[in-house]
């Protein structure tokens, strides 16, 4: 493997790289306008207007109310999320170049479906070998990486993680100035050597 996936040969370990499902891997913008559609057909949906604030459900209870937790908390919605264009292709490309890769999902705190969907998800679209590479947790802080590909902008706020942001490009994270930023053609460019686990920014 080249030099550059690997960073310098004194590191103990290959470089370790988190990946988020939802906005990175799993389409939820269009999963959910999908999913809204089918719940309530006749309710105005908003969702294509322009985001203020990142978090999507926070965004989509602002303009639709509580009914969006209906839909999101559904059986089925998380299995049913349609993948990103690119995803499932430049994600198995990256587990190739950079083999200590996870998917790190942050799951609803109203598990239930949640949970068993995401992995029934990953088993669907990229194998039953890829569910042992999933973790599941609410704080992503704690997890000892090089590298998160997230779509979330407020992470990069988070100075005690081990492991530094790359945003995953998406309309409703672009006001974030700082940060590098990824799509699943663009990666290779961004994810470079990582150095000393210490050195941030
Ligand atoms: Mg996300």
């Amino acid at each position: 493997m080249r030099q550059m996936w690997g960073g310098s040969l004194s590191e103990r370990r290959p470089t370790r790289v988190l990946v988020d499902m939802d906005g990175v891997l799993a389409d939820f913008e269009r999963g959910f306008e999908r999913a809204w559609n089918d719940h309530f057909p006749n309710v105005p949906r908003t969702v294509a207007a322009p985001a203020r604030g990142w978090k999507i459900i926070d965004r989509l209870v602002r303009r639709l109310g509580p009914l969006v937790k209906d839909v999101v908390h559904a059986p089925g919605f998380f299995a049913g999320l349609p993948p990103l264009p690119g995803a499932l292709v430049g994600v198995r490309e990256m587990r190739r170049a950079l083999p200590d890769l996870w998917i790190c999902t942050r799951p609803q705190v109203r598990y239930e479906n949640c949970v068993p969907e995401k992995y029934a998800w990953v088993q669907r679209h990229l194998g039953r070998e890829w569910t042992r590479r999933i973790v599941v947790v609410r704080d992503k802080t704690i997890v000892d990486a090089d590298w998160l590909i997230d779509d979330d902008p407020t992470l990069a706020r988070a100075i005690d993680a081990r492991w530094r942001l790359v945003l995953f490009d998406a309309p409703y994270n672009r006001g974030a100035q700082g940060t590098p930023r990824m799509t699943w053609l663009t990666w290779r460019d961004v994810l470079r050597p990582v150095g000393k686990r210490t050195a941030k920014g």
